[in-house]
Order: C-alpha cells, then structure tokens, then sequence
C-alpha cells in the first residue's frame, strides 16, 4: 500500500480512499498501525471540521435525526460524515450505529460519509479507532463530523473529548421523571435535544423540554458557555421539524466559542488529554508481553503464599521492568 498516494486521495476528499484510511486506522495489527501514523503524518493539518458529538439511548430517534439534520447540511452544500463510537454492541447485540440501512437517503448523498462502528475491542482501541477516523474526515474536508453513540458506560465521555459541541437526544417522558439520565451526561451536554415532538406526543415532550431545561439551570455555569447555553430543545426528526433551529443554536454556540478562545483551548486540552490516555493505554499494554507476565504470575504467587507483602512486590516489579528497559 502506498501511503503517500493514500494520503494524497484522501486530502482530495476521495471517498473510496477515506474509506481505505479508516480501515488502516482501524486495524490493531503492528505493521498497519504503522503505517497509519506515517498516513495521519502525511495529511494537511490545517482543516477543521465542526465535531458534533451526539448520544442517545436506542429507539429516541437518533438514526432519524443523523438522516434528516445531515440532509438539512447537505442541502445547504456543506459535507457531513457519520461516524460512531460503540463500545457496547457486541454485547447488547442491539442495533449497529452508523448503519447505513437506517439512514438510508443519507447513505445515498454524494454529500454524506456513512461510517459504521467498527468491530468492537476495548474502549481504548475504540476511542483511539474514532479519533484518528475523524482526523482522516478532517483531513478529508468535510465540514461536519456527526459522532454517534449511545447512552452506555464511558463512551460519552470518550465522544465528548473528540467534540466541539456535544448533544443528548432524548425522547418524551411518559410521568414528569428525569429519565435517570445521568449528572454527568447532563454536564457534558450542550444542548439537549427532545425528540417526537410531534403527534400525540407532542404535549409529553413539552414537559419533559421544560423538565429538562430546569434541570440544566440548576448545574454549575462552566465558563466556555454562552448565555442560554447549555439549552433544552424540542425538534420533531421524524416530520423535520426544529433542525434549522438546533443547527442556528450550534453556530451561535461555535461562534462564540471561537470568538472567546474557548474553541482553541478546548481542542488543546483534547490533544493533551488523548495523550495521556494513549500513554496509559500503552503502558497496560506493555504488561501484556509474555515476560512481563511471567514475571507478574511469579509475584503473584508469592504474594498469595504470604511471603510478600502486596506493595514489597510492587517495588521488586518495577525494579525489574526498569532493570528491563537496562
Ligand atoms: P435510534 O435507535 O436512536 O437510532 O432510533 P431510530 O432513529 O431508529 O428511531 C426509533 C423509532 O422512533 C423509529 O420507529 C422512528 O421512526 C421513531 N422516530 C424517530 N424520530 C421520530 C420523531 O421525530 N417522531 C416520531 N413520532 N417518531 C420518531
């Protein structure tokens, strides 16, 4: 594989050559990850994308809203690619993100890149998979990224620290319960998005809007926060209702981020905090090799018998990984 000419078709925003530079991102095999960094090295550095972060439970409607918010974008001539950050599907066994069968017109937009999750290994492999995949769709020149996931463990987190703006959509609540929707959803999120707001349930997403909107008043001001910010909102994805107004709130939102230094210093604080994941990610898995295991197996042992002390064993493992590394 040539990286070079890779690198050169992706840049020129080639569809088939994005799609090959994902799945080079994607494989966990030595010589391929290699090759991968050479890639993100070769690509322009100076494109930026909007990075929408946008999670949801299954069935609130976020296939029907990626399809219609992304063909709004499209008709207006912007870019848009879709991709998905799923820790969770092989387990669940529930509906893959960022399938193209439910986003079908989407799928067909010479505008729109569809990206399924990929395979499923751990959330660092994932994290790290997505990441590097919206870098390429950067480097592609598409002006929005959409990033799915759904409402389990960390993977908000891990969406959110690859956004510029990161949105939770939800669906009508039937009594004037909050969901259960976790605090620190709540605090990550930008704007929340009550979707069916249409039909017989338009009166039950009233109130679950206004619920939410006073629950979000009630969380500590974080200083990269417009006045109004973060919102509650109603859109109805299904009937196209309410878009244009989420894609005004998104621009006012990036505006003044952009405006006020935050946009900067928050892509910063991402590349720092990437950094740190990657290095602990690393260094777990350096304790993957079979020395460093037989090693740890030997401690272990000893530990067990009572001949030595849990952190007395500590001390003789990184005396030894040190004594290693010579
Ligand atoms: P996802 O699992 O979050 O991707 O949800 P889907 O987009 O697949 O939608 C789940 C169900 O909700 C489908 O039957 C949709 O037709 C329906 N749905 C999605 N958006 C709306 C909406 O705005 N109004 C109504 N009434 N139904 C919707």
């Amino acid at each position: 594989m040539d990286i070079q000419e890779l690198a050169k078709g992706v840049a020129a925003g080639q569809r088939r050559a994005l799609a090959r530079a994902i799945t080079l991102v994607e494989s966990a095999r030595a010589d391929h990850r290699a090759m991968a960094s050479d890639l993100l090295e070769a690509l322009p550095k100076d494109r930026q994308a909007l990075r929408i972060g946008l999670s949801g439970t299954p069935g609130v409607g976020k296939s029907t809203f990626i399809e219609s918010f992304g063909m709004m974008l499209t008709g207006q001539g912007l870019k848009v690619a879709v991709l998905a950050v799923d820790p969770s599907s092989s387990r669940s066994g529930g509906s893959i993100l960022g399938d193209k069968t439910r986003m079908d017109r989407l799928s067909r937009d010479p505008n729109a890149f569809i990206r399924p999750s990929p395979s499923q290994t751990h959330l660092g492999g994932v994290a790290r998979r997505s990441r590097e995949a919206v870098a390429l769709c950067e480097a592609a020149g598409f002006d929005v990224v959409l990033i799915e996931t759904v409402g389990v463990g960390q993977s908000e987190t891990v969406v959110a620290e690859m956004s510029d703006a990161f949105l939770l959509l939800l669906a009508p609540a039937g009594g004037d319960e909050l969901q259960g929707v976790k605090r620190g959803i709540m605090e990550i999120a930008d704007m929340i998005i009550v979707n069916k707001a249409d039909g017989d349930l338009k009166p039950a997403a009233t109130r679950t809007c206004a619920d939410y909107a006073g629950a979000l008043r009630l969380l500590r001001k974080r200083a990269q926060d417009p006045e109004g910010f973060p919102k509650a909102v109603m859109v109805s994805a299904l009937n196209e209702q309410g878009l244009a107004e989420v894609w005004g709130d998104l621009n006012a939102l990036i505006t003044w981020r952009r405006d006020n230094g935050f946009w900067d210093r928050t892509r910063k604080e991402q590349a720092r905090y990437w950094f740190g994941e990657e290095v602990r990610n690393r260094l777990l898995a350096e304790l993957e090799a079979p020395q460093v295991r037989a090693v740890l197996q030997a401690l272990t042992e000893r530990v067990t018998a009572g001949a030595l002390s849990p952190s007395a064993a500590a001390e003789l493992f990184i005396a030894d990984l040190r004594s290693k590394q010579g």
